[in-house]
């Protein structure tokens, strides 16, 4: 207990002075800015994955968020809109305004304001604030050769304001479907120039790309896993953070076969992300455990929390802990995806528990920083 506490206390007094680096040079340049308070000790988590707005591009204030929602609970966040809109058909849906994907069968559509929304809330934040949130970019169409375009501008039009690119989205049962315009792949070199500039930059991405299909069949291979393995191993040099392990609603880990053949062929799911973890091309590649679909699997079972609770402990740096929030209104809700992990939290061993929950942030987040503010003072005029 007090080697954690000395060593949470190491990653915090690192912490204030990566922060107190890179607070935005706008900010800098006004006057020298006193010393940022450190989030406080007894803070659980930092949120790998966290959405401040939903997919009519409505959502909570971001002050409000750092103050009451994270408050002394959450330690760093990431901050993000919806890059998709969903329309309000009234040919669909009438007078029936719907705020989420499910609801309608109106096409989505790329809403790349958000990266504004959320540069201009986080402007208008304090320092102590701004110090806690890594906003991220993520309003281009990653089927767009000029993706890339966007997100140069963005860097220029808001230095000193973001980490990284993300979460968007590749392949997502029901999303992917009813986006406007070229479906999205893991093969359209558009994604391979948006990949290869987060790499020059130093930005840190957050994909999220199903590993298969929505009701596959069982003991095939999971349709998407080599396209997103070669596509990863095509970027070497970008820290890539594959969102919700590639799982979803109803693509749900596959289950290994009682006969050696089919187990070959279908190995479990755990099998496929130790691979994954264990393959030295995919030593920059990082997986995050947020969304409550994927809290329930991982505690759906006696033997599913053991087996979960066992890869976190045997590969404590490759993974980070998020809620995957969307526009929460009050702590409880912001709490409620870490409170389902509980069994899982109770078996790992104090390192791991520390570096899911907060240490693998810290380091993957603060290079980011670093490095895109290097990036921006030698290339933004
Ligand atoms: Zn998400």
């Amino acid at each position: 207990m007090l080697e954690r506490i000395k060593r949470q206390g190491l990653a915090v007094a690192i912490m204030s002075v990566v922060c107190a680096a890179v607070i935005p040079s706008v900010a800098l340049a006004r006057k020298p800015q006193p010393p940022v308070p450190a989030p406080a000790m007894s803070c659980l988590f930092n949120d790998s994955h966290f959405h401040l707005t939903n997919y009519v591009q409505k959502g909570t204030d971001m002050g409000k968020y750092v103050d009451e929602i994270m408050g002394d609970k959450v330690c760093r966040s990431t901050v993000f809109g919806i890059p998709l809109q969903q329309t309000w058909s009234y040919g669909n849906s009438g007078d029936f305004a719907p705020t989420y994907y499910l609801q309608s069968d109106a096409p989505l559509y790329y809403y790349s304001f958000t990266d504004a929304y959320i540069a201009n809330a986080y402007l208008k934040l304090k320092p102590e604030q701004r110090q806690r949130l890594d906003p991220m970019i993520t309003g281009f169409n990653p089927a767009d050769m000029y993706a890339v375009d966007h997100i140069r501008r963005v860097l220029e039009t808001y230095p000193g304001v973001f980490t990284g690119i993300g979460e968007f989205t590749i392949h997502k049962e029901f999303v992917s479907s009813k986006v406007a315009g070229e479906i999205a792949s893991l093969t359209n070199p558009a994604l391979d120039r948006i990949l290869d500039f987060a790499g020059e930059v130093g930005l840190a991405v957050i994909l999220h790309s199903d590993i298969d299909m929505p009701f596959a069949k069982a003991g095939a291979e999971p349709v998407f896993l080599k396209q997103m393995k070669d596509l990863l191993r095509r970027h070497p040099q970008t820290t890539i953070i594959w969102a919700h392990l590639g799982l979803g609603r109803v693509v749900h880990p596959v289950q290994g076969q009682a006969t050696s053949d089919a187990a070959e062929r279908n190995p479990a799911y755990r099998e496929l992300v130790e691979a994954m973890i264990t393959d030295p091309t995919l030593s920059h590649v990082y997986f995050d455990i947020s969304w409550d679909e994927v809290a329930k699997y991982a505690v759906s079972s006696p033997e599913s929390i053991e087996n979960t609770a066992a890869m976190l402990n045997k590969y404590p740096e490759r993974f980070l802990f998020g809620t995957d929030n969307v526009a929460p209104n009050d702590q409880a809700t912001q709490l409620r995806v870490y409170d389902m992990w509980a069994p899982i939290w109770g078996k790992l061993t104090p390192e791991a528990s520390l570096k899911v929950r907060r240490g693998n942030y810290e380091r993957v987040f603060d290079a980011a920083r670093v490095r895109v503010r290097a990036w921006e003072r030698a290339n933004v005029k």
